[in-house]
């Protein structure tokens, strides 16, 4: 496999994508159309992902709970504009234990409903609130064009939802968990995102109000990573969540909800990944080190492998994801590409010549060939490594950035946005008609992703129609 060149992403980035994510061993194809199956080199890289959003969401008062798959027909009908929205992506139970059910059950696109349900029982004072309760689940929705990790018909994601005594409340932990993820994808992702609110045509089915974080992929096109909806008290209304104020007056309450998927390994490969392969984040790396020892003769092996295994224990003591390749009959070239293929950020060249200097070569994957070689003495590796892991999160976080301005432009005319759309984000004035939006779309298939919470540049007229624009948005082709 590691033989094997992967197509170009400037000569076919999406083909570049579907063999990255097999030859990387992240996910594979499913016998079912549109699922798909996670390898353990992408859990291990989604558990480190779930690792330190957990983190961050009990640091903030939520925990975790589980609520069932599956959801009684009915209850997705409740709130209207949420059955709308959903009803296309449904999937169905209408048999179980070999008889036709009396009411079919749906299998969660999403868990407002049943969560409302179970928030109304156990709400009922001032007291009670606020509820923050997350859980890690998968859902799905009926979906048929396959591309693994960002569109497939089972995902894997978490999803908060909490429920308040007033509006501010609820908006201000709107808000919190949107300046989360992006804390999350800026932090650890390395991926420089956008935070914003979407338009209503864009918006979650049920929500007042959703915001988004965005993010520029390698090709310029948008992938929306993460979002966070105000959902007013509308499911409080369909689902009769109620509490008695400190005036004895019955109240409903105020919800919120939010998630951030698997979408956000595509994500990790699209932004960071070049044409040798994925390229990973220390701080979200299964491995961060690769250790691979270099030998001809049998004597130098057992020297080798010695030294090899006695560092791979300090590094591990260190806190150090390492892991050391001893695979028989591979060669040191052919395991150089197969890890540069997974993306490990750090390769150590360990040979005879080496270990006779007390020394090591160290290869950084996001600077590939002479420019990321260092030597480093055996005795400092842990502290070179550590100093070499945070320059490489910062540098990868860097270089996206530095994309994203490259590729985003203030379109002030129609034409400047449809050209600007071709390769990236258009940031234009927008008068906030959805007439406006859809002609874009129609015209230009680029969408707006999102209006920024960072509103700089003044005011304006709207890029379609020359009215007095109301806000500036980024539009974007997205995936
Ligand atoms: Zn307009």
């Amino acid at each position: 496999m590691a033989d094997l060149k992967l197509p170009s992403r400037a000569e076919d980035f999406s083909e570049w994508y579907n063999q990255l994510v097999l030859r990387a061993e992240l996910a594979d194809y499913a016998p079912v159309r549109g699922c798909m199956i996670v390898r353990p080199y992408g859990w291990a890289l989604w558990e480190n992902i779930t690792a330190q959003l957990d983190k961050r969401f009990k640091a903030t008062g939520h925990v975790n709970a589980a609520f069932p798959l599956l959801i009684p027909q009915s209850f997705i009908s409740k709130e209207q504009s949420h059955v709308a929205g959903f009803s296309p992506e449904l999937a169905v139970v209408t048999h179980g234990g070999g008889e036709k059910l009396e009411e079919p059950l749906v299998i969660r696109p999403t868990s407002e409903t049943i969560i409302g349900h179970a928030y109304a029982k156990w709400i009922q004072s001032y007291r009670d609130l606020p509820v923050l309760i997350n859980q890690w689940n998968s859902v799905v929705r009926w979906e048929l064009r396959t591309k693994l990790f960002l569109r497939t018909l089972e995902f894997y994601w978490q999803e908060g939802h909490t429920a308040h005594a007033t509006r501010e409340e609820a908006e201000a932990e709107t808000l919190q968990m949107l300046e989360t993820y992006a804390d999350f994808a800026i932090n650890d992702a390395a991926i420089p995102v956008i935070p914003g609110r979407k338009s209503d045509a864009e918006k979650f089915a049920g929500a007042d109000v959703t915001y988004s974080i965005e993010a520029m992929m390698g090709d310029g096109k948008a992938l929306q990573s993460g979002t966070s909806h105000f959902l007013g008290q509308n499911f409080a209304q369909a689902f009769e969540v109620k509490y008695l104020d400190q005036n004895g007056q019955q109240q409903h309450c105020w919800t919120t909800s939010w998630g951030l998927s698997t979408r956000i390994i595509g994500a990790i490969i699209m932004v960071h990944g070049d044409d040798q392969g994925l390229v990973l984040p220390p701080k979200l790396a299964p491995y961060q080190v690769v250790i691979v020892p270099i030998f001809k003769t049998e004597e130098e092996k057992a020297s080798v492998l010695d030294t090899a295994r006695k560092l791979k224990a300090e590094l591990a003591k260190a806190n150090i994801r390492v892991t050391l390749d001893e695979r028989e009959g591979q060669s040191p070239g052919w395991k150089f590409n197969d890890w540069e293929m997974r993306g490990v950020p750090l390769r150590v060249e360990l040979g005879p010549k080496d270990i006779a200097k007390q020394a090591a070569v160290l290869a950084r994957r996001d600077r590939p060939g002479r420019e990321g070689k260092v030597s480093a003495s055996l005795a400092d590796l842990p502290v070179t490594m550590e100093r070499l892991l945070a320059e490489i999160q910062q540098s990868l976080h860097d270089k996206a950035l530095a994309f994203r301005k490259g590729n985003t432009h203030d379109a002030k005319t129609y034409d400047e946005l449809k050209k600007a759309a071709e390769s990236g984000f258009a940031f234009s004035f927008w008068c906030g008609s959805a007439d406006c939006e859809a002609k874009i779309k129609e015209e230009t298939r680029a969408t707006m992703r999102c209006i920024p919470l960072d509103q700089e540049g003044g005011s304006g007229t709207c890029v379609c129609c020359g009215q007095p624009a109301t806000a500036r948005a980024i539009f974007a082709r997205a995936y």
